[in-house]
């Protein structure tokens, strides 16, 4: 449509690089100090996921986003977080456990000056039992003389080393090109099998909030276990439960179960739980402990889900402890900490007493509806022109910019490509988003919206 001033090519590509799904994700795994952070930054392009050299330093940003040769896809960084808690073997397994599940793809970094030892040996193991296809990388190959000592790790037998330095680039758009091939074009967890079978749920939320309470709660006795790894540290479990005559699946429990104590990257491998659960969730329900002030940690977990772009349902539990000061100033801290989600449905819950344990599953079910929800490009024209119609854009420097019109360019979550005649402020770009969420009920979901301005 050579529609108001844009050709067909041009309107095609804004919506095809606006309609993406949920993007495959590449995760970053190996023992400490090989490179693994250094290589994020490489990949992601920026300087973002800070190297430090200090340990026991948290960080709570483990998923990135990347580009390469045109494809977008997730990093997880594993590199954050202090190990010798565990011990180093089970330490660097049961994180690279939580990423691997959460992965499309894997990158195993080796320190290629060292050679293979014993900890990247049982590295191996787990991603021979993942399945998983792995890229190999074989890192600080910082010039020629490296190249021997790359390919001594054939021996990894996970087939060609792809000698990197992470430090100077060296390598590293080859590897990228390996890691392009193995990656799907979209994520397995949240497309490819699931077609009818049971939607997956996260559990999430900062300790003590009550996760394993409620699991518990909602689970009762018939609880299913699937998706068991056996013989390793951590078992990532997914749990198939029954809730209003439907049966969903709860990912990643074990996480929630069993708590690792640790002291030092407590946060960090909490983060990365986290994070890995939203990644193979549709929809996530967020937990907060209704009874304490609402947190940073609480927002970060709501950011995390909001930009992984999940449905999401917030659940306030421990309803019963609450009297009527708290709840009070409990609805001032909604209003001013969490309207990021001001959209997301609401449950106020006690996992203790079972309070309105029976409005979760229409709570997840809207939440769903909404990030799924797609509208017609005449339905959402007809909005859009009676929309400017009646609220034009301010005019800004004798011009008045116009949206002229728009199309949905994906769904989960919904996205929006609106093309304008000029640059569109971004407090009528959150009005368009306001308006189109009253209209076509985006409950519990996040929107994108990108404007094209005609050149
Ligand atoms: P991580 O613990 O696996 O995330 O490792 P880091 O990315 O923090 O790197 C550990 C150390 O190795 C840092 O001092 C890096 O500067 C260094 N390093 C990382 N990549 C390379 C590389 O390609 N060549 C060399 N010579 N050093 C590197
Ligand atoms: P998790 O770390 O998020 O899994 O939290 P837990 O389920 O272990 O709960 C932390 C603490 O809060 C435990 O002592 C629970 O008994 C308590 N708790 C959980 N839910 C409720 C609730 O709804 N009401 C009350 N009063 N206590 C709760």
């Amino acid at each position: 449509a050579a529609e108001e001033g844009f050709d067909a090519e041009e309107v095609e590509g804004a919506i095809e690089e606006a309609g993406h799904g949920p993007l495959p994700v590449l995760a970053v795994v190996g023992r400490p100090n090989v490179g693994k952070s250094t290589l994020v930054n490489r990949i992601i392009g920026r300087r973002e996921a800070v190297v430090e050299d200090k340990p026991g330093v948290t960080r709570d940003r483990v998923t990135y986003e990347a580009e390469w040769a045109g494809r977008r896809f997730k990093v997880v960084d594993t590199g954050g977080w202090e190990q010798d808690v565990l011990g180093i073997d089970a330490s660097v397994a049961a994180q690279a456990e939580y990423a691997i599940e959460a992965a499309d793809a894997v990158v195993f970094v080796v320190d290629a000056k060292v050679g293979a030892t014993d900890t990247d040996e049982a590295v191996v193991r787990l991603l021979r039992k993942a399945g998983k296809p792995v890229v190999l990388c074989a890192n600080k190959v910082d010039g020629q003389s490296g190249e021997a000592d790359a390919a001594y790790l054939w021996s990894l037998g996970l087939g060609e080393p792809s000698p990197v330095s992470a430090l100077h680039g060296r390598g590293t758009g080859d590897m990228l090109d390996r890691v392009l091939e193995a990656l799907p074009e979209a994520p397995a967890q949240t497309f490819g099998t699931g077609v009818g079978g049971p939607r997956r749920i996260a559990l999430i939320g900062r300790p003590n909030v009550g996760k394993s309470s409620l699991l518990n709660k909602v689970a009762g006795e018939d609880r299913v276990v699937v998706n068991e790894v056996a013989g390793t540290t951590r078992d990532p479990v997914d749990e198939l439960i029954e809730l209003g005559g439907v049966t969903w699946k709860f990912v990643d429990t074990a996480g929630i179960r069993k708590r690792v104590h640790l002291q030092q990257g407590a946060d960090y491998y909490a983060s990365l739980r986290t994070a890995a659960a939203v990644e193979k969730a549709e929809v996530a329900v967020v937990l907060i402990d209704a009874s304490e002030s609402i947190s940073v940690q609480d927002q970060r977990i709501v950011t995390m889900a909001v930009e992984a772009g999940r449905a999401i349902v917030v659940a306030y539990n421990k309803w019963d402890t609450l009297d009527e000061e708290r709840r009070y100033y409990l609805e001032r801290e909604i209003e001013t900490e969490l309207g990021q989600v001001a959209w997301a449905p609401r449950v106020n819950v006690s996992a203790q007493t079972g309070r309105h344990m029976e409005k979760l599953v229409p709570a997840i079910e809207t939440a769903l509806a909404g990030w799924e929800t797609r509208v017609p490009t005449g339905r959402l024209n007809a909005f859009l022109g009676e929309l400017v119609a009646a609220h034009p854009h301010p005019v800004r420097g004798g011009k008045q910019p116009r949206i002229l019109f728009g199309t949905q360019a994906g769904t989960k979550p919904p996205r929006f490509v609106l093309f304008a005649s000029g640059f569109i402020e971004a407090g009528y770009r959150r009005f368009i988003e306001r308006r189109l969420r009253e209209e076509f009920s985006f409950d519990g979901t996040p929107i994108h919206i990108s404007v094209r301005v005609r050149e």
